[in-house]
C-alpha cells in the first residue's frame, strides 16, 4: 500500500511540475507578445432577438505565435491573469475594441454595442475606471455603447467587495453597462444580485445547450429569463447553435441571442464587409 501511495505522490508531484512548466513556458512567451502584435481580436456578432438585426459585438482576443499557430484564449488568458500580464494585455484589448467600434458605428450610422471581457485583476488594478474614462472620451463613443462583461467570481471575494462595486457604480454612472458573463456556472450564491447593479445577464451555453430535448432544461432557461427581466436585466443567451433553440429562446422571451447559429466569431476585416452590406438605417 505505502509504495503504491509514494506512486501516486510522485505522479502528482510530476503533474504539477509539468503544468508549472507549461505555466512558465505560457508566460514567458507572452512576455514579448505584445510587443510582437501577435494578439489580435476576432468579433462575434450579438443579435437582438425582435428585430434579427446585429445590436453589438463580443470582442474574443486571439494569439496567433510567429509561424501562425493559434492559441486560443482557453489556454492563456488564466496564466495572464496568475501572473497580472492580463492587465497590459486588457489595456490592448480595450484600446483596440473601442477603436474598432468608433470606426464600426460612423460607417454603419448605428448605435452598435461592443462587449469586451474584463478579467477580475484587470477590475481592481488601480487606474482601471480612468482608463475607461479616457479610451471612451478619445474615441468618442458614446458610454451606452460599451458593455464590460465579468463572470460571477468577481462577487465571490468579500475582501474585495466594497471596490468592486466602486468601480461598477463609478463607470456605470458615466452611462457604460456590465454584464454577468456565464451566468449560472459559478460557485456563487443568487445574493450578489442584490448587493450588485448589473445591466445584462448573458445565460452560458450549458443551459441552452439541451432546452430543445430536454422539458426541465428549457424551465430552468425560462426562469433564469424571468428573474433577470423582473430585475430590470436584459438577457443574452449564449451558444446558440440551433434553429430550434433560437426559436424557443425568442418564445422565452430572451432579448439577444449569441452563437454559431448567428454568426461565429470573424475578423475585423470580415465584420467589417458585412456591416457595409447591410442597408443605412
Ligand atoms: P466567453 O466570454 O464565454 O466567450 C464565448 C466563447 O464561446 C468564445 O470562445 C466563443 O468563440 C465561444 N462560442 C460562441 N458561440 C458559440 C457556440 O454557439 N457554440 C460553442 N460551442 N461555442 C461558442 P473563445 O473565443 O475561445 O473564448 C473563450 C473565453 O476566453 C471567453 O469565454 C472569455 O472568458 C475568455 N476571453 C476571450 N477574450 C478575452 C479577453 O479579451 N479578455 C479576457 N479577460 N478574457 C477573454
Ligand atoms: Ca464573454
Ligand atoms: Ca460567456
Ligand atoms: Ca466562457
Amino acid at each position: 500500500v505505502r509504495r503504491r501511495k509514494e506512486a501516486g505522490y510522485c505522479f502528482y508531484r510530476a503533474e504539477m511540475n509539468r503544468r508549472a512548466r507549461e505555466a512558465l513556458a505560457i508566460e514567458q512567451a507572452m512576455l514579448g507578445a505584445l510587443a510582437a502584435d501577435e494578439f489580435e481580436l476576432s468579433y462575434q456578432p450579438i443579435e437582438e432577438m425582435s428585430t434579427g438585426e446585429i445590436r453589438g459585438l463580443e470582442a474574443l482576443v486571439r494569439w496567433y505565435k510567429q509561424g501562425g499557430e493559434c492559441i486560443p484564449p482557453d489556454h492563456f488568458i488564466a496564466h495572464a491573469e496568475e501572473s497580472g500580464q492580463i492587465v497590459e494585455l486588457g489595456e490592448w484589448v480595450l484600446r483596440k475594441a473601442v477603436n474598432q467600434l468608433a470606426q464600426w458605428q460612423l460607417m454603419s450610422g448605428r448605435s452598435l454595442a461592443m462587449a469586451i471581457n474584463i478579467s477580475p485583476r484587470q477590475l481592481l488594478q488601480p487606474g482601471f475606471v480612468a482608463l475607461v474614462r479616457e479610451v471612451i472620451d478619445s474615441e468618442g463613443i458614446q458610454p451606452g455603447t460599451l458593455e464590460l462583461e465579468v463572470t460571477e467570481s468577481i462577487f465571490l471575494d468579500e475582501e474585495v467587495e466594497e471596490q468592486v462595486i466602486e468601480v461598477i457604480d463609478s463607470l456605470r454612472a458615466l452611462g457604460v453597462r456590465w454584464s454577468i458573463d456565464d451566468f449560472g456556472t459559478g460557485f456563487s450564491a443568487l445574493g450578489y444580485l442584490k448587493r450588485f447593479p448589473m445591466d445584462v445577464l448573458k445565460i452560458d451555453r450549458q443551459f441552452i445547450n439541451d432546452i430543445h430535448t430536454d422539458m426541465d432544461a428549457a424551465m430552468l432557461c425560462q426562469a433564469i429569463i424571468w428573474m433577470a427581466k423582473g430585475l430590470r436585466m436584459e438577457v443574452i443567451a449564449e451558444g446558440v447553435e440551433l434553429p430550434e433553440q433560437h426559436e424557443m429562446l425568442r418564445q422565452s422571451g430572451a432579448t439577444m441571442a449569441q452563437g454559431y447559429f448567428i454568426s461565429r466569431p470573424k475578423s475585423a476585416d470580415v465584420i467589417t464587409a458585412q456591416l457595409q452590406g447591410m442597408d443605412k438605417p
